[in-house]
């Protein structure tokens, strides 16, 4: 946090271009210019999280950063129910470390599967995902309406495996179908995948070895 005020100082103040434009690169590194709209504007952010090694880095920069935001965990694609528990105590896990409030939406994967009824032989990035993550995209639009959110954001798109356009298509539909702003911010970029994968490790975090709808 204190890095983070020197750094906003010093763009304020940086007596060449120069300057200015490293302290812009800093920002850039870490997501920040998403953090600082956010103070600026008090906004409170809900995070729809897929798992704990998608989301650490994520939530830690949110965290450090001092945002208000939420972590939703909404996922009835995941199966079997035994592998749905198990990545929501990890992020769980991750949430209760930092302080940052979590919150889970009842599991059912019979609404998964009526939802992507159909679409059983879709490869992954297809048309099945298309409605998986409309599904949950929805019902975290309308959460975060519901309880006095600004807006809503995921970390479905962060891995190199997911289509992050075909993650934000599905975002905006469901903020416009609900009436609450998606942010697209993309938090691959910067290193944050890298990131991502660095702190997982470092927490020693469960690491699955498919999406969420397999094996079927
Ligand atoms: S591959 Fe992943 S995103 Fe696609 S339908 Fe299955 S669980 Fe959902």
């Amino acid at each position: 946090m204190k890095k983070f005020k020197i750094q906003i100082y010093y763009f304020i103040h940086a007596p060449t271009l120069a300057e200015r434009r490293r302290t812009v690169n800093f920002l850039l590194k870490f997501n920040l210019f998403f953090v600082i709209i956010m103070r600026m504007k008090k906004e409170k952010l809900l995070l729809l999280s897929c798992c704990a090694p998608c989301s650490i880095g994520v939530i830690t920069d949110l965290h450090q950063a001092g945002c208000d935001f939420t972590v939703l965990f909404y996922n009835p694609n995941i199966r079997p129910e035994a592998e749905y528990i198990r990545r929501r105590d990890e992020n769980k896990r991750v949430c209760d470390e930092l302080g940052v409030p979590f919150v889970e939406l009842a599991y059912d994967n019979a609404v998964w599967i009526e939802a992507t009824k159909g679409l059983e032989n879709e490869p992954e990035r297809g048309k099945r995902c298309d409605q998986c993550f409309l599904l949950r995209l929805k019902a975290a639009a309308r959460y975060a309406k519901k309880n006095g959110f600004t807006k809503f954001s995921s970390v479905l798109g962060i891995s190199r495996y997911k289509d992050f356009d075909q993650v934000c298509r599905a975002g905006r539909l469901a903020a416009t179908e609900v009436g609450i702003p998606y942010d697209e911010t993309n938090w691959r970029k910067n290193g944050g995948e890298a990131k991502a994968n660095r702190l997982s490790k470092e927490k020693n975090l469960y690491r699955q070895t498919y999406c969420g709808c397999n094996p079927r």
